[in-house]
């Protein structure tokens, strides 16, 4: 690929891993086995559509690695989802997953499909379809599956009702991500957002920033709405935060409820009341405490890296920073709290959606933020520790954190 922007994901996780290898003596074996996955699988959907014609969708499901227990991964719906996305994004949840000391393994699904071209019906055809081919490889010991990208509770609900139709599983636990009504956990629409919050909040000294934050987020989603929230009810300001389409700037700080409200109405965050518009190129540029990218993969690369102005960034979306960006704002002494922590939040409490579904029991948004914190403290400080242990940015240390805990597990 010519274009430095255009980036293959999975190059840049195996990117990642060579810089640790560098820093850390691994075994070579373990290495060799964490650069492939155990197995990726590519599936056709024919689907009915609703004018009578049929459709064949491309899906995927990679299971990456279960050293720490059943593969566990969010389902992409995008237009733009191929299997070398999953596969990085496989691979990370693997990293995630022993960053947070979770009983999981990695993996992650995907359809290359843009639903909002897709009927309400059409989507419920499509989203049994990937479960009716893939459903012997899932099940709460082996494989479970949660939202990702334009995956929403209601598609995990198809997706578990379809499920227990083909196999009789009553559990409900293949499937997280689940509405409340359904046998979700609560709380686990806010964990990503509140989780990286705990992370920043125990991280915030070490890091240099002020007790007080001006915030940037990307991405006006699951995850960006909520981290903005977080951060509002926790005293700090949010003064810039967009979507797809562009976003708003309001340096006193913006009223994210209202925006929502505004979005609603207006079906995007433009001219949006007291505040200025901004395109998302300018938006990452925007001077600011923490810059919080929960959006896309490589969104901070090599042509806008020199340009970003935030004292630090928080990566929410999974992949957000090229290698080449790491570089260079690691240059910059500009540091970053990797995704591989600071968004391990949202699977922690889908890990407890499974064992509430195991167990039959139903804890509450408190006991279940209450059991969140801890879990993100620890990661942090430990996190935190390696990198200061081997001299390094936050990354490494999380790999760090994350490979001697799956390599004790395979027995190296
Ligand atoms: P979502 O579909 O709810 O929201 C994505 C948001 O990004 C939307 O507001 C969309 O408009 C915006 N967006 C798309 N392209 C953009 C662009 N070029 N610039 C700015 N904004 C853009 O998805 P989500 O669940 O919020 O996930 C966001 C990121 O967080 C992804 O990388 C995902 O893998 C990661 N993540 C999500 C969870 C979770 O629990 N949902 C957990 C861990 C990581």
């Amino acid at each position: 690929m010519n274009n430095k922007n255009i980036q293959n994901p999975f190059q840049n996780g195996m990117a990642q891993l060579d810089k640790v290898t560098k820093i850390k003596n691994l075994n070579e074996e373990f290495v060799a086995k964490l650069r492939q996955p155990d197995r990726d699988i590519r599936i056709s959907i024919p689907v009915k559509m609703d004018d009578g014609s049929l459709q064949i969708f491309e899906g995927y499901r990679v299971e990456y690695n279960n050293a720490l227990g059943p593969y566990k991964g969010g389902i992409r719906y995008h237009k733009d989802t191929e299997i070398n996305e999953v596969k990085a994004l496989a691979f990370w949840m693997t990293l995630k997953c022993a960053v947070a000391g979770i009983p999981m393994g990695g993996g992650k699904g995907g359809i290359t499909v843009d639903p909002k071209e897709l009927s309400k019906n059409e989507l419920e055809r499509l989203s049994r379809g990937w479960v009716q081919k893939l459903a012997e490889v899932l099940g709460p010991k082996k494989d479970v599956p949660a939202p990702d990208v334009n995956t929403t509770g209601e598609v995990m609900a198809w997706m578990a009702d379809e499920y227990a139709k083909i196999t009789g599983d009553k559990t409900g636990a293949t499937f997280t991500g689940k509405p409340l009504d359904k046998g979700g956990s609560a709380g686990r629409g806010r964990a990503t957002g509140l989780g990286g919050f705990y992370v920043f909040d125990s991280l915030r000294e070490q890091i240099g920033l002020p007790e007080k934050c001006k915030v940037v987020v990307q991405g006006f989603g699951n995850v960006g709405v909520n981290v903005a929230q977080s951060f509002i009810e926790n005293g700090h300001k949010v003064i810039a935060i967009s979507d797809s389409k562009g976003g708003v700037y309001n340096g006193d700080g913006l009223d994210i409820e209202k925006l929502i409200e505004h979005k609603k109405k207006n079906g995007s965050l433009s001219a949006f009341n007291g505040s200025k518009n901004l395109t998302n190129e300018e938006l990452l540029e925007t001077e600011c405490d923490l810059l919080i990218p929960a959006a896309f993969e490589n969104v901070i690369n090599e042509t806008n890296a020199s340009k970003i102005k935030a004292k630090a960034i928080l990566e929410l979306a999974n992949g957000p920073i090229t290698p080449e960006a790491d570089e260079i704002l690691f240059k910059k002494s500009i540091p970053i709290v990797p995704d591989i922590l600071a968004n391990s939040g949202g699977v922690t409490v889908s890990y407890f959606e499974w064992e509430q579904n195991l167990k039959n029991e139903h804890w509450t948004e408190k006991e279940v933020f209450d059991k969140l914190l801890p879990i993100m403290n620890g990661a942090a400080q430990k996190t935190f520790k390696n990198a200061k242990e081997y001299s390094t940015d936050l990354r490494r240390g999380a790999f760090i954190l994350a490979l001697e805990r799956i390599s004790k597990k395979m027995g190296y």
